[in-house]
């Protein structure tokens, strides 16, 4: 592995993943006079647009992703379904950030989970869902208001059904594709807020202000700055993304979304999950932000200081679902909003466009 050194400007980053979190991140490389290659497992990706160039292979293609770690000076990813070897073959050849032991602690939900609770960070019940027996005495002990979600592979809400009282168990297990699965308690949260971090390489931390986030369908539609919470809640919120990213030896932004219990309770906060990349409740701060998530996030890997992340102004950041982005026009004549497209061509049913974000002097 090269030695690791501060990427000056002129050098190059490779992105694992082509979607609108790798087309934010190499924006803000650009900014800072560094570029950026793609590797995606497809051709028309967002990141592909505004990137020196896109590498179209598989992502468990070791040898792939070793000849493409070749081409750059630092690695990182945009998404968290990299396959572990694949991360560790770049890994022999240049750094990559966030370290490889991030995407194994988190890719899977039950590990995750098994991770926090190691920490003694505190997560909603959960147990192992390997088979409908399993489910059945999860159920019985965690139900009936519960989630059953994939172990692997769920983003925006795809692999998992909400379950309540008399459930078809197997008919649930059944629609995931009777994939292994973990089984969690329903939180009747009062809030949902997420830590957007950094880790620089000689372990500086720094956060954004906590966002509030409100979700349809399992999919972000909202996150508001500032959250209405107490300063105790938000304290143990960033402790808790202090103590994994000092647990991981972390560089880079990490995003922890978090269910808000309550002041009154023992622990305000529990986790639901963590995002080893910059995230999407973190858009906000490319607007309100002297220094955004993307550019603190090129700024760790490359060895740079880490810049500001103090908010200019309160926002509200909305993502534009599907057919939502038809309303560009409208939303680029808003006052102080700022709109932001991700280049996608096709506009199906949930998926990402692009956000608005609207922003009001801070109170
Ligand atoms: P996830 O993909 O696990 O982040 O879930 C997406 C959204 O579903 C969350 O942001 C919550 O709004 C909701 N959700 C997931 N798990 C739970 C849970 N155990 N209790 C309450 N709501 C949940």
């Amino acid at each position: 592995m090269k030695a690791e050194r501060r990427l000056a400007p002129g050098s190059t980053i490779g992105i694992l993943g082509g979607g609108q979190l790798g087309r934010m991140l190499a924006l803000a490389a650009a900014r800072l006079g560094l570029r950026c290659r793609i590797y995606s497992d497809v051709q028309a990706a967002p990141a592909g647009d505004v990137a020196l160039s896109t590498t179209v292979a598989d992502y468990s293609d070791a040898d792939a992703i070793a000849a493409f770690a070749r081409t750059v000076d630092v690695v990182t990813y945009e998404f968290e379904n990299v396959a572990l070897a694949a991360a560790e073959a770049a890994a022999a050849i240049v750094p990559v950030y966030p370290p490889p032991r991030a995407l194994s602690e988190t890719q899977d939900r039950l590990l995750e989970k098994r991770f926090l609770a190691r920490l003694g960070i505190p997560v909603a019940p959960f147990a192992d869902v390997p088979d409908l027996p399993a489910l059945e005495a999860a159920f019985a002990s965690i139900g009936p208001a519960a989630h059953l979600k994939t172990r692997r592979f769920g983003y925006d809400g795809k692999g998992q059904i909400r379950l309540g009282e008399g459930a078809d168990l197997g008919a649930a297990l059944t629609a995931l594709g009777g994939v292994p699965a973990v089984l969690e308690g329903h939180v009747a949260f009062e809030r949902e807020i997420s830590v957007v971090a950094v880790r620089g390489r000689s372990g500086e931390v720094a956060a954004y202000d906590i966002p509030e986030n409100t979700h349809g369908e399992g999919i972000l539609r909202r996150s508001q700055v500032p959250a209405a919470i107490g300063p105790r809640t938000a304290a143990a919120a960033e402790a808790i993304a202090a103590a994994i990213l000092a647990d991981l030896d972390y560089v880079g932004v990490i995003g922890v979304e978090m269910f808000v219990i309550g002041e009154a309770a023992g622990e305000p906060v529990l986790v639901n999950e963590i995002a080893p990349r910059v995230h999407n409740t973190g858009h906000w701060t490319i607007d309100a932000c002297c220094v955004s998530q993307f550019e603190n996030h090129v700024r760790a890997i490359c060895g740079w200081p880490l810049g500001p992340t103090a908010r200019h102004s309160d926002a509200e950041m909305i993502n534009l679902i599907g057919r939502e982005a038809d309303h560009w026009l409208m939303l680029a004549g808003e006052p102080a909003t700022a709109v932001h497209l991700y280049g996608k061509a096709e506009a199906r049913p949930g998926r990402k466009m692009g956000h608005a974000t609207r922003l009001r002097p801070r109170d």
